[in-house]
């Protein structure tokens, strides 16, 4: 077996750029599998981030995998177990089938839970370094082998056998590595969402019409979080007349929703995007891994990044299993992992460059004449949730033992 990672000072087996949902478990994996790990993020946490914040059954489920669950529920957001989508006048209402004996979606502030990821990842062993930007990734003979950081008092350099970028759609790894977009699709939507007080729902609310799509949550403290997006090329409009614009969708799309809002109060700003990209780059190189949105990226109109993040985290870490010292065996890894990765990612990428075209009339159309038939409405929320027949499972490691 060759020595990793080559050169002088190597402390670590894997280092991991960025602390949320795609690197705080991944981090978490590999340290609970045995690995030296250390994880790095140029936010100071807790910390809260633009995102919405639907988790779904496949991303609770693993959730709970991880014993972390719990902890979720613990900081009071509500279990979601129910969802209704109206496409103008057709409504499916259901519950997507349970994973892992796991039968609840939840949403909870993304301050509350990208904490409690990080902070489980330490509790398993990795060393976290916050306020840390890191600035390049050191690459020797086309393999990287480590990474360049700032913080406020200085800088240095760090090593691994393996650079994981969980840095986000904007990914510093995947850009010094050159992970370019192996496929692409120009962004069609734009969304601005806030928090209400006094609109209680207790399921999981999407409203749609033409050029229009509303969704609505229960989350933390109470609040209900409401979401409206438009076409794209609405954007510049759209941002220089809010908060009209953003009140105008909810009546258009939701009208018995926006009269309920009129009767509370929303607490905060609205937060928004115009940037949602569309692409998945290259997944996997020598010395590297991307994971969540460094990797991935899509509207967030199907509410699918954070369940994306915690199933690539799961299956890099599985993949990976006790290879990660063998540079041979690793590269055979990430191969494996890139396939898990596309495979798994597939039909919830044209499934949401579809609902994000915002042609609710056509989907309307297509479903008006299947909603009365049961198990059409329950393939309906499996594939929605990406609960059913095309979600992939997690590989098994648990027989596999770290090397020294
Ligand atoms: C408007 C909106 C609504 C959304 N709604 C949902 C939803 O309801 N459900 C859902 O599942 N998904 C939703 N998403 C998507 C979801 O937010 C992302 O998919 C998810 O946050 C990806 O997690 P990540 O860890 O890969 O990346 P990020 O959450 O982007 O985290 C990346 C981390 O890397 C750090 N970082 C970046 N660069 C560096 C660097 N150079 N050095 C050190 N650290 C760095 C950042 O500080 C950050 O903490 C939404 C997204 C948007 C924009």
């Amino acid at each position: 077996m060759t020595a990793f990672p080559p050169g002088p000072g190597p402390a670590y087996d894997a280092i991991v750029v960025g602390a949320r949902c795609g690197g705080a478990p991944t981090a978490m994996l590999l340290a609970r599998a045995g690995y030296r790990v250390l994880m790095l993020d140029r936010a100071r946490f807790p910390r809260d981030t633009l995102s919405t914040l639907y988790i779904h059954q496949p991303g609770t489920a693993l959730l709970d995998r991880w014993g972390l669950l719990d902890r979720v529920a613990a900081t009071g957001c509500p279990p979601i177990t129910t969802a209704m989508h109206r496409m103008g006048g057709v409504t499916v209402e259901g519950a997507p089938s349970p994973v892992g004996g796991v039968h609840a979606a939840y949403a909870p502030r993304r301050y509350l839970l990208d904490a409690l990821l990080a902070e489980a990842a330490v509790d398993a062993g990795v060393e976290f370094r916050d306020d840390c930007r890191v600035t390049d990734v050191l690459v020797e003979d086309g393999r990287a082998v480590g990474v360049r950081w700032r913080t406020a008092s200085g800088g240095g350099t760090d090593r691994a056998a393996l650079v994981i970028g969980a840095d986000g759609m904007r990914s510093v790894v995947a850009a010094a590595v050159q992970a370019e977009p192996v496929r692409e699709h120009p962004p069609l939507t734009c969304v601005y969402y806030g928090y209400w007080e006094g609109v209680p729902v207790t399921r999981f609310e999407a409203y749609a019409v033409r050029g229009r799509w509303v969704g609505c949550l229960p989350t933390n403290d109470g609040r209900t979080l409401i979401a409206v997006y438009f076409p794209q090329a609405e954007y510049p409009a759209v941002r220089q007349v809010l908060p009209a614009a953003y009140l105008d969708g909810l009546a258009a799309a939701a009208p018995e929703l926006h009269e309920r809002a009129r009767a509370g109060t929303r607490i905060g700003p609205l937060y928004g995007s115009g940037t949602q990209r569309n692409f998945f780059r290259r997944a996997a190189g020598p010395g590297w891994a991307l994971v969540g949105d460094a990797g991935h990226h899509k509207d967030s109109i199907t509410a699918d990044g954070i369940t994306a993040a915690f199933q690539q985290a799961a299956h890099l870490a599985a993949r990976i299993g006790a290879d990660l010292r063998d540079p041979a065996r690793l590269e055979a890894a990430s191969e494996r992992y890139t396939a898990d990765r596309d495979r798994m990612l597939a039909t919830r990428y044209t499934d949401t460059l579809a609902l994000a075209r915002l042609r609710a009339d056509r989907i309307e159309a297509r479903i008006a004449g299947a909603v009365h038939d049961p198990a059409w409405v329950q393939a309906f929320f499996d594939r929605a949730a990406g609960s059913g027949p095309d979600l992939v499972p997690v590989p098994d490691i648990r027989s596999q033992e770290v090397p020294a």
